[in-house]
């Protein structure tokens, strides 16, 4: 089995030794991925989970997986389908809307530019099924994703119905040069000032995974007060010390990517440039083909990184339960 919970005693020691006494009774994902068996096509391939194929990754399994990963946690997520322009999105939206209860549960709907019409969304969001939207930038069908740009992601007359609502965005920036992308820093500013009432979460604290990305970036973005910075795969302890420094501490979020977060690997930094390292090969990392190392997985890697910020930072247990819960159900309930 390759999921990485206590269900393995390496896990479970890590669990005891180093989180049990660090992470709150109450835990908010504000990151997960969930899509029913309909979700990918018979003729498609399995979505690689960090190097694993799944064809599914619904609410039991996740349930399951919360459930051995917090031991005696009262642990919630917002939960969205998995942004593949290949999959079935109506499919996936429609897993997603009705197995969430909104209680413990937060969905938010996939958004695609070409696919979507604005009656389509505007249904969606009127029928108060979902608290949001996310968009990815594959759903704009650029050749060079690097080429893809913000308002593109989320052309004006979808924000003008988030925003009409005040309702919440997932963003995933674009762009080789992520959060240090100037033309990704000036499109932010824009859409964060132009849609007031939309509340914007960059994802990944905007991709920035290792020091240089997110060093005199971030503060570029601190007067915009409907910005949100979303942890999820962040498990370098530098930048998120630089996040607790720096970033609005009421809007930092907890959130780890599941089902990719419960995979074995870690993220590492390399001469300002970071990797994923795994056990088995996949696209978006480097693995340890010799078999040289024992792993956990991204998600513990990340709560050990949370940890050392928060103490290299002194900060305290108010500082721990805002960031892991209060923070975003603050957010959850000014959206409902
Ligand atoms: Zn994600």
């Amino acid at each position: 089995m390759w999921r990485e919970t206590t269900k393995h005693e390496r896990n479970l020691r890590i669990w005891e030794e180093e989180l049990d006494d660090f992470v709150p009774a109450k835990v908010l994902d504000f990151h997960v991925h969930l899509f029913n068996g309909a979700t990918i096509p018979p003729d498609c391939e399995a979505y690689s989970c960090a190097g694993h194929p799944i064809r599914s990754y619904d609410l039991d399994a996740l349930s399951q997986d919360l459930a051995e990963l917090y031991p005696e946690r009262d642990v919630s997520a917002v939960v969205f389908g998995l942004p593949h322009v290949e999959y079935n999105l109506p499919v996936n939206n429609a897993y997603v809307g009705d197995v969430c209860d909104k209680k413990r549960f937060f969905p938010l709907r996939l958004f695609d530019p070409v696919i979507d019409t604005p009656e389509s969304l505007d249904a969606d969001l009127a029928s108060g099924r979902f608290l949001g939207i996310k968009p990815y930038l594959n759903y704009v069908r650029k050749p060079d994703l690097n080429e893809v740009q913000i308002p593109e992601m989320l052309p004006d007359w979808a924000m003008e119905l988030v925003d009409a609502r005040g309702l919440l965005v997932m963003l995933h920036i674009p762009r080789k040069e992520r959060l240090a992308d100037p033309l990704n820093q000036k499109q932010l500013v824009d859409l964060c000032r132009a849609y007031p009432r939309a509340r914007i979460v960059l994802a990944h604290v905007g991709r920035a995974y290792f020091l240089k990305n997110v060093r005199g970036t971030l503060d570029n973005l601190l007067e915009l007060p409907n910005l949100y910075y979303d942890l999820a795969m962040v498990s370098n302890p530098e930048v998120l010390e630089y996040v607790f420094r720096v970033a609005p501490r009421e809007r930092i979020l907890y959130a780890t990517d599941l089902p990719i977060a419960v995979a074995p690997g870690k993220s590492v930094e390399i001469n300002n440039q970071y990797t994923y390292v795994t056990p088995v090969p996949w696209t978006l990392s480097i693995s340890d083909d010799h078999g040289k190392l024992v792993f956990t997985s991204f998600l513990y890697e990340e709560l050990r990184g949370i940890r050392k910020a928060v103490e290299r930072c002194g900060l305290g247990s108010d500082f721990v339960d805002a960031v892991f819960y209060d923070n975003g159900r603050r957010l959850l309930d000014a959206v409902r």
